[in-house]
C-alpha cells in the first residue's frame, strides 16, 4: 500500500525561489517524497502496489511507479537529501540485527547499537519536509506547526544530530507492518506529533513546543550512537481504525482494485 499520484509536474517559468534555500533555480529537479528505494521494497516483485485513502475518495488505485515525486526544492537542497537518504537504506538492509528485550510480556524493547543516529533522525526529517512542500494529493495534512523553520534550518545544516527537534522511533512487526503511509498528525499522551509510517518502523516527529515527558521520552532519539525502539508486534487500535475507515468509503473497491493488481 502506497500513497501514489505520479501526475503532471509543475513546470517553472523563468525560475523560481527555492523554500529551502531561498536561492533562483531554473528549474526544480524531480524529488521523491519519501525515497523510491521504499517502494521497490513494499512492491516485492514486479507488480503493482495498492494505494487507498482513509479519508478521501480519488484512492484506491493501482500504482506501478515507486512512489510519489513532485518539482519542489532546487538542485542543492535535492542532492542534500542523499546522504541521509543512502544511509537509511542501509540502515534498514541491517534492520534485523538489535537485541530485543521482553520488559513484560507485552512490552518488548529494541535496541539498535552502532548506528548514525544524526542520519537518520535527519532521514526522517527530510521526508516530512519534502511531504510538506509537496502540492500531490494525500499530502493535505501534513502540518509542521511551529516547526517549519527548525526543520528546514536542521536540513539546511551540515549533517548532524539536533537535539531540539524530538524524534520517537518505534518498530513495527506485526502483518501491517510492510506499508507506507504519509505524514499525519497524532495527539499522544498531550503532544502533537506527524507520524510517518514505513516498512517496519514508524517515526513521530513532534511538532508542538512543550518539552516531552512521560512514557515516549523513553524512546526519543538521541546521539548516543543506539536507537531504542518500542516493538508494536501487534497493530494498534488506530491501524485498526484506518483500516475500518478505508474500507468505509471505498468498499468493494480496494478488493476490486486488489484483484486487477495481484490477480487474486
Ligand atoms: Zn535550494
Amino acid at each position: 500500500m502506497l500513497a501514489v499520484c505520479p501526475l503532471a509536474t509543475r513546470t517553472l517559468s523563468g525560475g523560481e525561489s527555492c523554500p529551502m534555500c531561498g536561492e533562483t533555480a531554473e528549474a526544480f529537479p524531480q524529488s521523491h517524497i519519501y525515497p523510491a528505494w521504499m517502494g521497490r521494497l513494499i512492491q516485492q516483485d514486479d507488480k503493482a502496489l495498492v494505494a487507498f485513502s482513509s479519508n478521501r475518495q480519488y484512492l484506491p488505485k493501482m500504482v506501478m511507479t515507486h512512489g510519489v515525486f513532485d518539482r519542489i526544492v532546487c538542485p542543492a537542497c535535492e542532492k542534500s537529501f542523499g546522504p541521509a537518504d543512502a544511509y537509511f537504506s542501509r540502515f534498514w538492509a541491517r534492520k534485523d540485527r538489535f537485541e530485543t528485550h521482553h520488559v513484560s510480556e507485552d512490552v518488548r524493547v529494541n535496541i539498535f547499537r552502532e548506528v548514525e543516529v544524526g542520519l537518520i533522525q535527519r532521514f526522517f526529517l527530510t521526508c516530512l519536509y519534502r511531504a510538506h512542500l509537496t502540492q500531490r494529493p494525500g499530502y493535505e495534512y501534513v502540518n509542521l506547526g511551529p516547526y517549519v523553520k527548525p526543520i528546514r534550518d536542521a536540513l539546511e545544516g551540515p549533517c548532524r544530530f539536533f537535539p531540539d527537534i524530538d524524534v520517537v522511533m518505534f518498530r513495527e512487526a506485526h502483518k501491517f507492518a510492510n506499508i507506507i503511509g504519509s505524514p499525519h498528525l497524532v495527539r499522544l499522551e498531550g503532544f502533537r506529533f506527524q507520524a510517518l509510517t514505513i516498512p517496519g518502523f514508524k517515526a513521530l516527529v513532534k511538532v508542538d513546543k512543550k518539552p516531552l515527558t512521560g512514557g515516549l521520552a523513553y524512546f526519543l532519539l538521541q546521539d548516543v550512537g543506539s536507537v531504542v525502539m518500542l516493538e508494536m508486534w501487534r497493530p494498534t487500535d488506530a491501524m485498526w481504525s484506518t483500516l475500518g475507515k478505508a474500507h468505509e468509503i471505498h468498499g468493494d473497491r480496494i478488493a476490486q482494485v486488489s484483484k486487477l493488481a495481484f490477480g487474486r
